[in-house]
């Protein structure tokens, strides 16, 4: 029995079927991944923009083992200078304010909710409008915060508190505001939701709503933050600052952590006893952050990321004209979405099988999120990929139960 299988069975029988996973990785370097049976893959998927300085970047994995003989949990009982150096550095490249440190994306979002919330609170203002298709996580109000009914279904009774209006309609979300409105909640590149990217009127439309009706611009930088679009953040491509934003996936390369980073006037929201997390921000989870900022800083990734990711689109371009099942190219920096005529799970499998690891999204997209750190050759083999993998692939049913 090959040894994914054998790992595959026992995932069967003992860990809940919440994905469908296809191999088991058991080793990685840069924007290569190996499988437990010995095949490499190209991964541009990069663990879903989180290794955006590539796997196992040895100024990362350096710093990890370093700190993990010094010290790797104190709580947040007691300071830590990562922490604290971590936050500086946050604050500096964003917005100026305080961080507060969580696990994950959908904890940063939660802390995020939490602050606008208790913002609000004295003048009895608590509903934050969000977007249709976006996604804020999987925990009960990060759930509910997401814009998409599959995600809610099931889960019933929602938090409540939240209302939708339609990405990239400034007059659906205005009229969406109301009494109890406190803030606007988006993502400046969807990521889940089909590589969508916010039109820059659209963004400045939000910021001037904001200031106009004294609500709060929140925005989610988990995918889409730590130099993915070929800025640090999202937002900055339309010239808009937020109140506060939430970050994760890129942030530790791997190692979790998610962070709330806000503006000055949010900065002391949040006072003792109001909001916690035991292992948010640990000396170890913040030496992974640290060094991941190195890496993107000295690899001078969120300009390559803009000077890459123009390649790696215009390639993709020259699809969109050859092959009839392919009918666009969308998204900024190296968050790309190539845009089938129909249901794109079939090809990313083919592709996997084939050596390139790419995300089906949203229904009809293949997600390409490379590393940063992409070397010009690994693009050249991933488009041949693509290239022999959508020549055979001629799309319709019969492939679909083929490769399914
Ligand atoms: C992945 C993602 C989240 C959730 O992050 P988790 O770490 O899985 O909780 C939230 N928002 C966006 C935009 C994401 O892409």
């Amino acid at each position: 029995m090959k040894k994914s299988e054998e790992i595959a069975t026992r995932y069967g029988r003992f860990v809940m079927p919440t994905y469908a996973q296809h191999t088991a990785l058991v080793k990685g370097k840069g924007t290569r991944v190996w499988d437990a049976d010995g095949m490499v893959y190209l991964d541009f998927a990069s663990g879903i923009s989180v290794v955006n300085v590539g796997h196992c970047h040895p100024r990362v994995v350096e710093a990890i083992q370093r700190q993990a003989g010094e010290l790797m949990h104190s709580s947040n009982l007691f300071f830590n200078d990562n922490q604290a150096k971590l936050a500086e550095r946050l604050s500096r490249l964003a917005l100026e304010g305080k961080c507060f440190f969580g696990n994950s994306g959908a904890e940063a979002n939660e802390g995020l909710i939490k602050l606008a919330r208790l913002w609000g609170h004295e003048q009895g203002r608590y509903e934050i409008i969000t977007m249709t298709n976006s996604f804020h996580g999987r925990t009960l109000a990060t759930a509910a915060a997401t814009g998409q009914i599959k995600v809610q279904k099931g889960f019933d009774p929602m938090p409540e508190g939240f209302s939708f209006a339609e990405f990239n309609n400034l007059e659906s979300v205005a009229m969406q505001v109301g009494e109890r409105t406190v803030a606007i909640m988006l993502e400046a590149v969807q990521g889940e939701g089909g590589v969508v990217v916010a039109d820059e009127a659209f963004m400045k439309g939000i910021r001037a709503l904001c200031d106009e009706k004294g609500l709060l611009m929140l925005c989610d930088e988990v995918q889409c933050g730590m130099g993915r679009t070929g800025h640090w953040f999202g937002f900055e491509a339309s010239g808009v600052q937020p109140d506060a934003c939430s970050m994760a996936k890129g942030l530790g390369s791997g190692f979790p952590i998610g962070a709330v980073v806000s503006t000055p006037k949010l900065s002391d929201v949040f006072q003792p006893g109001t909001h916690a997390s035991t292992f948010g921000g640990s000396p170890l989870a913040c030496a992974a952050a640290l060094a991941t900022l190195d890496v993107i800083e000295e690899e001078d990734l969120v300009r390559r990321a803009g000077v890459v990711g123009k390649v790696l689109r215009a390639r993709l371009a020259e699809l969109v004209s050859k092959y009839e099942h392919v009918t666009a190219v969308r998204g900024a920096g190296m968050m790309l979405g190539l845009v089938l005529d129909q249901e794109s799970k079939p090809l990313t499998g083919l592709l996997a099988d084939k050596g390139l690891l790419t995300l089906a999204t949203a229904n009809n997209v293949v997600r390409l999120l490379p590393p940063l750190n992409v070397k010009d050759g690994e693009i050249d083999e991933a488009f041949d990929i693509l290239d022999e993998a959508l020549d055979e692939w001629h799309g319709g049913k019969d492939v679909l139960s083929a490769t399914a």
